[in-house]
This record gives structure tokens, sequence and C-alpha cells, in this order.
């Protein structure tokens, strides 16, 4: 996703050493990343295959050993075969977008390791600070705009989810969105 830029929360060597991401326990897992059109015309190199998204433009898995990995994982070494125009869903992680009846809400996924140790600590406080800022940002705004089809209700995850923010501007959706 070449178009934004951002700071992860989570530190690369971390997340290169964690089996946690990037597979599931269905091929259909609602935790695959979904793609809306900025993130499909960032991306338009590597989903040409037809075999790469679903119909709902989730990405599909391939499974191996009984687990379902995202078609870009390399296996081997942990690594994203897009990583620098990953999705903004995996850009986000563990940050998470929800449509809810209310609203786009950003929720902290409470299973990532990474953030059950930082989640007390102040880098955790100053990390929000500068995802509120993010979002704040008209290109940032533009493209979400641009990328609603991404959205997705995890609501039924709520037992996972920390509650952090609302994204205001994005809502309500357009009739034909919702
Ligand atoms: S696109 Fe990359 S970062 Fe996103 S789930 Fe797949 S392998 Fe992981």
């Amino acid at each position: 996703m070449p178009e934004l830029s951002m700071m992860p929360f989570v530190p690369s060597d971390v997340c290169l050493k964690c089996d946690g991401c990037c597979r599931y326990k269905s091929a259909d897992s609602p935790w695959r990343p979904k793609l809306g059109e900025a993130d499909k015309q960032s991306l338009a190199a590597a989903i040409t295959d037809g075999d790469v998204l679903d119909d709902q433009a989730y990405i599909k898995t391939i499974q191996n050993c009984g687990q379902h990995f995202c078609r870009f994982l390399n296996q081997s070494d942990n690594t994203c075969g897009i990583y620098a125009k990953r999705p903004l869903e995996c850009l986000l992680y563990p940050f998470v977008l929800s449509q809810t009846p209310d609203g786009i809400k950003v929720y902290v996924h409470l299973s990532c390791p990474y953030v059950q140790d930082h989640l007390s600590r102040s880098d955790f406080d100053s990390y929000v600070s500068y995802l509120k800022e993010f979002f704040r940002k008209e290109g940032v705004r533009a493209f979400l705009s641009r990328n609603r089809a991404m959205f997705h209700d995890y609501s039924a995850f709520a037992p996972e989810l920390l509650h952090l923010f609302d994204l205001l501007f994005l809502w309500p959706l357009p009739d034909n969105e919702n």
C-alpha cells in the first residue's frame, strides 16, 4: 500500500518470530485480509491470478499441515511476499477497523502477544495517540473512503477486542455500502 506510510506498533523482528498472524483455523476465516478498491489498485500486479481473491475480496489461503496460510506468506521465514504493498488491514494489525451497526470502530486485538505485553505501558497509549493523528490525515481519510469495501464486522470476536475510538468521518456509509 504505497500511498500510506505509518509507523508499525509491533517491531518487525517481533512479528517475524511470531506464528500468530497470517495463518488461520479455516479457509474461510474472517481474519483473512479483505481488500477494498484502493488495496486492489495497489496490489493490481499481485492479484492478476484469479485464484488470489475469493468472491468477497478476501485473500484465499493455502492449506498445509492442517493450517490455512495466507497465500502471500512465505512459510519458511514468516515474511510477507507483498510486504511493501500489503493490504491496509495487515498494515494496521494488531489494530482492527470494524464496521458495526453504530459505525466504524477502532479496536486492538488482545490475542496479539505483543499487545498483551504492552497494553498497560505508556508506549501503547502513545501509539493510540499516533493512530488518532494518522486517521486525521487527509490522505488517509481519502484512502479509507476509497477502500470501504474492506470493512467487515468483527463483533463476533468482541471478547478478544478492546474498543479504542470511532472513525466518525466514515459514517454513515452510503446506502449501497451498508
Ligand atoms: S498479505 Fe502479508 S501481512 Fe497480510 S496476511 Fe498475507 S502474508 Fe500476512
